[in-house]
């Protein structure tokens, strides 16, 4: 029987020798790629090779668990690109590092643009940050699927100080409230703004 499996790598970059070995694990267990949205994803293997693959996979690079924050894409940002309004890499070298994988009661993803452009489509993510010439503006609770809607703008005018306490907030609030299945926008609508009244 086929399967396949999910990879992450830094926010959603591989560095070439990565993808070297990447390329190796699925030409060796006869894979191909999909791009998908929660990263890269080694399709039409065998089921019984999958433990296997996943036991050789390079350094930095992880499969996608399903309930937690399994989703963490930054575009790069101011400096890279001429659109860019914020830098992004350092937020999501943070997010990463300290958020990335952590279990939660059903998936969160976070999005993080260095502009209004959004190509990394933050405004479907359960935390996005998308940035304005004043700083990065938060929005909560996006989602795709049966019912596709829009993070509510929960802050503007963020530093990347004050992103990085936003993130640590909401993900630590998610993690101890979240009742099974339910995701970050319900969590908002039964408990309301975490952010409410604090100073960031
Ligand atoms: S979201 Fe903006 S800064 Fe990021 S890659 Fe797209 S155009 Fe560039």
């Amino acid at each position: 029987m086929k399967t396949s499996v999910i990879l992450h790598g830094l926010h959603n970059e591989f560095s070439l020798e990565q993808m070297k070995a990447c390329i190796e694990l699925a030409e060796k267990y006869g894979g191909l790629f999909r791009h998908v949205v929660t990263g890269l994803q080694i399709t039409g293997i065998e089921k019984e090779d999958k433990e296997q693959l996943i036991s050789e996979l390079p350094e930095g690079v992880t499969t996608v668990i399903h309930r937690g924050v399994n989703s963490l894409i930054a575009c790069v940002g101011k400096g890279h690109c001429k659109n860019g309004q914020m830098e992004t890499q350092e937020l999501a070298d943070y997010v990463e590092r300290k958020h990335y994988g952590r279990k939660t009661s059903h998936k969160c993803k976070i999005g993080i643009s260095g502009c209004g452009r959004n190509c990394p489509d933050a405004m479907v993510k359960d935390i996005a940050f998308i940035g304005t010439s004043h700083g990065f503006m938060l929005a909560v609770g996006g989602t795709t699927g049966i019912k596709p809607e829009a993070g509510k703008i929960l802050a503007r005018n963020l530093s990347v100080e004050q992103a990085k306490k936003a993130v640590d907030i909401l993900v630590d609030w998610y993690a101890e409230n979240g009742e099974p299945r339910e995701r970050m926008g319900k969590l908002l609508v039964r408990l309301g703004n975490p952010l409410e009244g604090l100073k960031l």
